[in-house]
């Protein structure tokens, strides 16, 4: 199966000069989203996990799939206020001015082993916090992985220390 196929390209999205990779048609086919399980399990290669942890909103929908088939708990990563326990916040920089994620604090127990999931790795800010995050709790990132990779934007820069895999890259 060709998964590129069912990544739309909307130019001028979310503003002028960006090309955002839409990827509701891969969502709107079962068979698209079953490949795409079997192709992230193979990038995870059998290692152990015990959570895998996503990023609001559009990595919730392969993160919580993911968990399932490792036996591992689900984390949900998510923007400001929107957790209702206590929670450990991390800010980070976007194009113009900050935004932040937060994390229970109780999501990740110190030793555990954890995957990072997100749909698109772009300029690497976003996964970036969602591990630092991690880490203060004593979680090891084993893998971030992710459906595609916007190469150009050398998001892996950011993730030098963790070993980074995905499905596409643009
Ligand atoms: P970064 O922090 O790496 O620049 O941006 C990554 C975050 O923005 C991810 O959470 C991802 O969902 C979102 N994102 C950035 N560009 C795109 C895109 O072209 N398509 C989609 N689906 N998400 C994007």
């Amino acid at each position: 199966m060709n998964l590129s196929e069912y990544i739309r390209n909307i130019e001028n999205f979310p503003k002028a000069g960006v090309n955002f990779k839409d990827i509701t048609p891969l969502l709107a086919s079962s068979d698209a989203v079953e490949h795409c399980v079997q192709q992230l399990l193979v990038l995870i290669d059998h290692q152990k996990i015990d959570k895998v942890a996503a990023i609001e909103s559009r990595g919730f929908f392969f993160g919580t799939l993911l968990a399932q088939k490792l036996n591992a708990g689900f984390v949900p990563i998510r923007k400001p206020g929107k957790l209702p326990y206590k929670t450990l916040k991390e800010p980070y920089q976007l194009e113009y001015g900050l935004d932040a994620l937060e994390i229970h604090e109780d999501a990740i127990k110190s030793g555990e082993r954890v995957l990072l999931h997100d749909d698109v790795l772009a300029t690497g800010g976003t996964a970036r916090a969602a591990c630092n995050l991690i880490e203060q709790l004593g979680g090891e990132i084993v893998q971030c992985n992710f459906l595609l990779e916007l190469e150009f934007l050398n998001g892996i820069k950011k993730l030098r220390s963790h070993p980074v895999k995905s499905l596409l890259k643009y």
